[in-house]
Order: C-alpha cells, then sequence, then structure tokens
C-alpha cells in the first residue's frame, strides 16, 4: 500500500506516523511540528527571557544533540545566545569517543564550546576512581548517583565559565517518566514532589535549569536525529547497566505498550503532587564549604566528595529519613540528579515506517 499524503503540507509523501497521536507527516512537516511543539515549552513555560546566554549540556548523545540544534534554529526568534558545555566525567573507553562527537558539533554549528572535568573539579576524583573506590562496598551499583550528583555541580561550574545565565538539559519525556518511577519505586515522596515542572528556578543562587524537551517523547527525539541527519554518538556508558534506570526503563515500556499515554500520565503525575507536612524537607539554607543550597552542613556534592576522600563513600539518595538526614537532602531537582546518564541506545525506526 503506498504511503498516505503528509496531513501537514498535502504535497509530498508521509514518511512517518507520530508515535502519540498517530498524524502522518512527511519529514520536512514533522520536523517543523516538532520545533514548533519545543518554541511553545519554551515561551509558554516562560523558560529562557530574550537576551539569555543559555549553556546547552551536551554529551554528544542523541538528547543534547537534538536540543542543541533545536534551540540553535529557534535562538533568533527567541533572542538567545547559545554555548555548549561538556563534561568530562574520566570514563576510559566511553567518554573520551562521546566528547569528540560533541567538538564536532561545535565545529559544524559554529558553537562555542566549554569541557569541564571531574578530575579538575573534583580534587583528581573522576568516575573511574569513584567505581574503584565504591568497588565492593555495596555502593558499586550507585555510580549513576553519585555521578550525577556530580555532573550537576560540574555543568553548573561549566555555565558559570562561560557567562550562562541558564543551564538547558536534554531529558525528554521517557526519561522524565523514568525518573517519577524510581522516585515511586524507593519511595522518595521528596524528590517526587521537587520533580515537578520544566525545571529549577535557580535557588540559593544556583544558575536557572530547564528541560526544553521534556514533553518530546524518545521515539521523536531519535526520528528528529534523523530527518535532521545528526551527527551524534550512541554507544552507552560501561556504568550504565548496573544502574537501577534500567530496570524502571524496561517497567516503562511495558507499561507504555498496555496504555500509550504512560510516559506523559507520568510525567504530568510528578507536577501535580504535594507533600504531606510530615515528608516535607527541611528548609534550605547554604553548604559550609561551597555555599551550594543545602538543608545540611554539606551539600549533596561536598557530602559525597567527603565521604570519598575519607574513604567511606555515602550516599542520600534512595534512603528513608533517616537515610536523607545522614548528609542532607540534596538540592535542586531529582531529575536533573538521576537523569544525567544518556538513555540506553535506540535504533533509529525504520523510516518510513509505513
Ligand atoms: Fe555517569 Fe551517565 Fe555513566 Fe552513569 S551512565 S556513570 S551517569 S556518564
Ligand atoms: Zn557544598
Amino acid at each position: 500500500m503506498p504511503a498516505p499524503q503528509c496531513a501537514s503540507c498535502h504535497k509530498g509523501r508521509a514518511a512517518l506516523r507520530r508515535p502519540r497521536s498517530g498524524q502522518a507527516l512527511c519529514g520536512t512537516c514533522f520536523c517543523a511540528a516538532f520545533e514548533a511543539e519545543v518554541l511553545h515549552t519554551v515561551v509558554a513555560g516562560r523558560l529562557l527571557p530574550p537576551g539569555a546566554v543559555v549553556a546547552v549540556g551536551a554529551s554528544g548523545g542523541k538528547d543534547s544533540t537534538v536540543l542543541a540544534h533545536v534551540l540553535r534554529e529557534l535562538a533568533p526568534r527567541l533572542g538567545i545566545s547559545l554555548r555548549l558545555v561538556a563534561v568530562d566525567e574520566g570514563i576510559g573507553g566511553y567518554r573520551d569517543a562521546a566528547l569528540a562527537a560533541v567538538r564536532r558539533q561545535a565545529a559544524r554549528w559554529e558553537l562555542p564550546l566549554t569541557v569541564v572535568a571531574y578530575a579538575d573539579l573534583f580534587g583528581g576524583w573522576t568516575m573511574d576512581a569513584v567505581a574503584r573506590s565504591t568497588a565492593g562496598s555495596g555502593r558499586s551499583r550507585s555510580c549513576c548517583t553519585f555521578c550525577g550528583v556530580l555532573r550537576r555541580r560540574a555543568l553548573e561550574e561549566g555555565a558559570r565559565l562561560v557567562g550562562a545565565t541558564h543551564v538547558v538539559t536534554g531529558h525528554n519525556a521517557d526519561d522524565m517518566a523514568e525518573t517519577v518511577l524510581m522516585n515511586f519505586l524507593r519511595g522518595d515522596a521528596g524528590r517526587l514532589a521537587r520533580g515537578g515542572g520544566l525545571g529549577s528556578p535557580g535557588e540559593g543562587g544556583a544558575l536557572p535549569r530547564c528541560r526544553p524537551l521534556q514533553l518530546a517523547s524518545q521515539k521523536e527525539v531519535v526520528l528528529y536525529a534523523h530527518f535532521r541527519r545528526l551527527d551524534y554518538f550512541s554507544e552507552e556508558c560501561v556504568y550504565a547497566p548496573e544502574a537501577f534506570r534500567g530496570h524502571a526503563r524496561h517497567l516503562l515500556k511495558l507499561l507504555e505498550a498496555a496504555r500509550p499515554s504512560a510516559v506523559l500520565d507520568l510525567v504530568h503525575s510528578a507536577e501535580r503532587l504535594a507533600l504531606a507536612p510530615a515528608a516535607r524537607p527541611p528548609p534550605a539554607g547554604a553548604c559550609s564549604r561551597c555555599g551550594a543550597l543545602a538543608s545540611r552542613a554539606l551539600c549533596q556534592a561536598c557530602a559525597l566528595l567527603d565521604g570519598l576522600d575519607r574513604g567511606r563513600p555515602r550516599l542520600a539518595i534512595g534512603q528513608g529519613r533517616r537515610g536523607r538526614d545522614e548528609v542532607g537532602p540534596a538540592t535542586g531537582t531529582s531529575q536533573e540528579r538521576e537523569q544525567v546518564q544518556p538513555p540506553a541506545r535506540e535504533a533509529v525506526p525504520a523510516v518510513p515506517t509505513f
């Protein structure tokens, strides 16, 4: 059966059906619709005001590649300027290749790129060193959680270095839904409640952060990268297979097969949650070491580095109230700490899809 006409331009043949709506579109109309939806998310949410200098967290993966490309298209209309900030976590055999992809993108799109490294920022600690230090400690499966805390801090430092006023990250709707599920499965009401919305306004002197792709499905991010012929890095990090996120991702796929709206329903559910008074975290103050937002003496990143330096790595994520009190609730939203890893490799859907 021949492909139907594009439902938007009525000229070309449709090349895909949009996963959520089923609308048949040609590649050009799909990309235009995708960009218009991101523009709407940014404008309606007042995420990036005119004049903003925006640091794009660039990992070389499909999400941040698509985000940087779309924002570059929209930048003249939004009146913003872009800087790419990449984080070198110090993961042998993985990050070098991903950073090479970011460098190619920066050169092709003529965007300034700054790379910040864990080793320089965190007293010589790399993710490989953290993994060695936690091996056999019962924390060896928590690499991504450690990494998420440090990565958030590194991105903030990099953004300040380039004079950014705002930080954007490439988390898509599937990432967000996975985080909601993970927080449910851990019984972490505080992070569930803080995880709603499209970003954080920049409490405690932190730069405002947002996620312009938060309402875009992973499938459509992959399709956009395909039709725009974007060059991105799709290998999985060596520590990703151990992450708890993989279980949430698997569960989400099963849920989505039974109920296609499950991803967005979960994303929106986080926005509507209200915490019972007993579950609310204590009011935040400033970290005594670095000045970042913290509800205890040390912020999450400083407490983590302190534990590593003492040979006693500790985490407060995924523990009950007692566990949190040991090092204090982390700053910022759960997604930004927990969603730093690129999602597992997803094959480009066969196109055309008829
Ligand atoms: Fe860090 Fe991502 Fe690798 Fe986890 S998967 S260790 S968060 S780079
Ligand atoms: Zn601190």
